[in-house]
C-alpha cells in the first residue's frame, strides 16, 4: 500500500537524536501475517483500520502503523524515514550488518539488500547489531502493547516490566496461566524472537544506558541490569553493540561532545542509585496538560508537580525509589534515586506507562477527527494533537485513590489522600523534600481498622474491600492484567461500581479504551458542548448518560482519550 501523507512528513532530527531510553522491549510490531488481510482499509493513513477478530484485537481499529506491515508497506516507511515506525518494526541491511529504526539517517534504502524485523532481538538473533548512529534499541514502544489484551500483548508488558528477568520465563508463564511452552511459541511466533531473547535485548540496553549516563562501575551495571554474570554482560554487549563494555564507555564521551545527544554527566550522578536518562515518544505530546493533570491531583508527601517537574515517591519489586520527570521538546527528561539499582527496567517502564509515552498520537488523534458525523471530539481532537492518556506507576495505588475519589472533589480527595499517607504510608528511610512516603500498601490497608479510617463507613468498607482482594492476588492489577478479569473481580466488590471499575481499567490497566458514561465531568463537558442534554436531577443524569455512552461507540478504540479531550475542555475553561 502506499503512505501519501508519511511519505512526506519529514523525519523528526530532534526524535533520532534523543537517545531515548527505550525501550523496553516494548518496541516490537508485530506484523503478523495476515494481520491486514481481508481488511477494509481506510484510505486515510491517519484513521486507522479496521481488524479481523481473528488476529486478538476484538475487531477494533487499531493504529495506522499496522496498515504498513507487509514488506513493501515497511519499505515504503523506511523510504520516508518517519519516526512514527520507530519501535514498530526493524529493518536491518545484509550488506553491512547493521539494524537500525526505519528513521534511520543513514539508510539508504536498497531494496533487494533489507530484511525486516518484528523485534530487535530478532534481528539481533539473525546476527545483526544496532546501529550506532540510529540506536534502534532506543526507540519507543510499539503501541500495539498496550492495545492488546490478548497473552501476547500481556506478555510484552511484563517482559518490558522485568519480569523475566526476575522470574523467568517460569514466571511469566504463571503470570499468564499458560505453559511455558505455550508462550514460548505464542510468543516467538509474532516477534520472530522468545521471550528469553527479548529480555535478553532488553537487558543489553539497560546496560548501555547505565554504561554510557552513569559512573558506576561495569561490574554493578552487569547485575543492575539484570545479567547472571560479568561473562555473560560482556558477551551480550558485544553480540549486540559489537564493542566491549569499556569501549561503549569511552565512546560515550566522544558522542556526547560531538552530537550533545547525552545528559551531562553532573557531579550527582556519582550518587549512588542516581540515574538520568532521556524517554523518547512519538510527537506531539502535550507535557503540559499532563503536568497540570497530574498536579492537580497530586497527593502531598507522595508527590508534587513544580517548575515544570513531576516527582513522586515509588515502590519497586526491590525497593522504593524517587523519579522525577519533564516533558522537553522530543524526549522526557527522567531522573530515578533507586535504592536498588535492578529495578531501573521496572521503574523506567512505569514512566513509560504513566505518561502514555508508547502512544502514537498522530493515529489516535487523526482517527477522533476524522468521524465526521461526531463534530463534538473532532475539534477537540484537532487542537490538542498531543493528548495523552495518564496511566499510572501502580496499579493497587490508582484502584485504592480511585475509592477515595467516589463522590468527593478533586480537592478533597487529594486531601483525604495525603492523611491517609501520614498515618499508614510507608516512611522514606531518605525523605526528599516534600516526599515522605510511598503510599500505603494494599496489605497495610487490607488490615487497617475501618472505623479509623477518615471516610463515611461505606467508602471505607470499599477501601479496606478493594484492599484485602489486592493484597490477597485475588485481583491483580499489574501490566499483565487480563482487563476483562479484572474488570469483573472489580464489579463483584462491595462499593465499587462501573464508574470505579472502568476508571482503574482506564489509569491502572492503560486500556486505551475506557469510557465513564456517568463521569460528573464527562458529562458537563458534553452538555456545554450541546452533545447531551444538560441538567441535574438522577433522572436528567440518566439520560445524559445514555446518550454519553451511545455517542462514544463512534471514539472506540480511543474512548480513553475522548474522556481527556472532555475533561481538558473543561480545565480550559476553568482557567
Ligand atoms: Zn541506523
Amino acid at each position: 500500500m502506499t503512505l501519501p501523507k508519511l511519505a512526506s512528513r519529514r523525519a523528526s532530527r530532534t526524535e533520532i537524536a534523543a537517545t531515548g531510553w527505550m525501550s523496553d522491549s516494548r518496541q516490537f510490531w508485530s506484523a503478523r501475517a495476515g494481520i491486514v488481510d481481508g481488511v477494509s482499509q481506510n484510505s486515510t493513513i491517519t484513521g486507522g483500520v479496521a481488524a479481523p477478530d481473528r488476529n486478538g484485537l476484538g475487531g477494533i481499529r487499531v493504529p495506522a502503523p499496522l496498515a504498513s506491515t507487509d514488506d513493501e508497506g515497511r519499505y515504503q516507511a523506511a523510504v520516508s524515514k518517519d519516526p512514527r515506525f520507530d519501535g514498530v518494526f526493524f529493518i536491518a541491511v545484509t550488506s553491512t550488518g547493521i539494524y537500525c529504526r526505519p528513521s534511520c539517517p543513514a539508510i539508504t534504502p536498497k531494496r533487494a539488500n533489507m530484511r525486516f524485523y518484528r523485534s530487535a532481538a530478532a534481528a539481533q538473533e539473525a546476527g545483526f547489531r544496532a546501529c550506532k548512529r540510529c540506536r534502534p534499541d532506543a526507540s519507543p514502544g510499539s503501541p500495539e502493547w498496550n492495545i492488546r489484551a490478548d497473552v501476547v500483548g500481556r506478555a510484552m508488558r511484563l517482559i518490558a516490566d522485568g519480569v523475566v528477568d526476575r522470574d523467568g520465563v517460569e514466571g511469566l508463564a504463571r503470570r499468564l496461566g499458560y505453559e511455558q511452552r505455550q508462550v514460548r511459541r505464542l510468543v516467538t511466533a509474532e516477534l520472530g524472537a522468545g521471550p528469553l531473547a527479548i529480555a535478553r535485548a532488553q537487558r543489553a540496553q539497560t546496560a548501555r544506558i547505565l554504561t554510557e549516563t552513569t559512573a558506576l562501575p561495569l561490574s554493578e551495571i552487569a547485575f543492575a541490569a539484570g545479567f547472571a554474570s560479568i561473562r555473560q554482560f560482556n558477551a551480550t554487549i558485544r553480540e549486540v553493540f559489537a564493542v566491549t563494555p569499556t569501549e561503549l564507555r569511552e565512546a560515550r564521551g566522544r558522542v556526547q561532545r560531538t552530537r550533545r545527544l547525552l545528559p551531562p554527566l553532573s557531579a550527582d550522578t556519582a550518587a549512588p542509585g542516581l540515574i538520568r536518562l532521556r524517554l523518547a515518544y512519538r510527537a506531539p505530546m502535550d507535557g503540559e496538560r499532563m503536568l497540570g493533570y497530574l498536579g492537580a491531583r497530586a497527593i502531598p508527601g507522595v508527590e508534587e508537580v513544580r517548575e515544570g517537574r513531576y516527582r513522586r515517591t515509588i515502590m519497586l519489586p526491590n525497593g522504593p525509589g524517587i523519579l522525577s520527570l519533564a516533558p522537553a521538546a522530543g524526549y522526557v527528561d527522567c531522573e530515578l534515586q533507586l535504592e536498588d539499582l535492578r529495578d531501573l527496567t521496572a521503574a523506567v517502564q512505569r514512566c513509560r506507562r504513566l505518561l502514555d509515552l508508547d502512544a502514537d498520537p498522530e493515529a489516535v488523534t487523526g482517527y477522533l477527527s476524522v468521524c465526521e458525523s461526531d463534530p463534538v471530539l473532532g475539534p477537540l481532537a484537532l487542537a490538542n494533537p498531543g493528548r495523552r492518556s495518564p496511566g499510572h506507576v501502580d496499579g493497587s495505588e490508582l484502584a485504592l485513590r480511585a475509592v477515595l475519589g467516589q463522590q468527593v472533589s478533586v480537592a478533597a480527595a487529594r486531601r483525604l489522600g495525603a492523611r491517609l499517607v501520614a498515618a499508614y504510608g510507608k516512611p522514606l528511610s531518605r525523605p526528599d523534600g516534600p516526599l515522605t512516603h510511598c503510599f500505603p500498601a494494599a496489605e497495610t490497608l487490607a488490615a487497617a481498622d475501618p472505623a479509623a479510617l477518615p471516610m463515611p463507613r461505606s467508602r471505607a468498607l470499599a477501601l479496606t474491600g478493594l484492599a484485602s482482594a489486592l493484597a490477597s492476588g485475588e485481583l491483580v492489577l499489574d501490566p499483565g492484567a487480563e482487563r476483562d478479569r479484572a474488570e469483573a473481580t472489580l464489579l463483584a466488590l462491595p462499593g465499587i461500581g462501573p464508574w470505579t471499575a472502568s476508571y482503574i481499567r482506564m489509569r491502572a490497566l492503560s486500556d486505551p479504551d475506557a469510557f465513564l458514561p456517568s463521569d460528573v465531568g464527562v458529562l458537563d463537558a458534553l452538555a456545554r458542548l450541546g452533545a447531551v442534554p444538560a441538567g441535574t436531577g438522577p433522572a436528567a443524569r440518566g439520560r445524559a448518560a445514555r446518550a454519553a455512552a451511545a455517542l462514544a461507540e463512534n471514539w472506540r478504540p480511543w474512548r480513553s482519550y475522548a474522556v481527556h479531550h472532555l475533561w481538558a475542555s473543561l480545565e480550559e475553561k476553568d482557567r
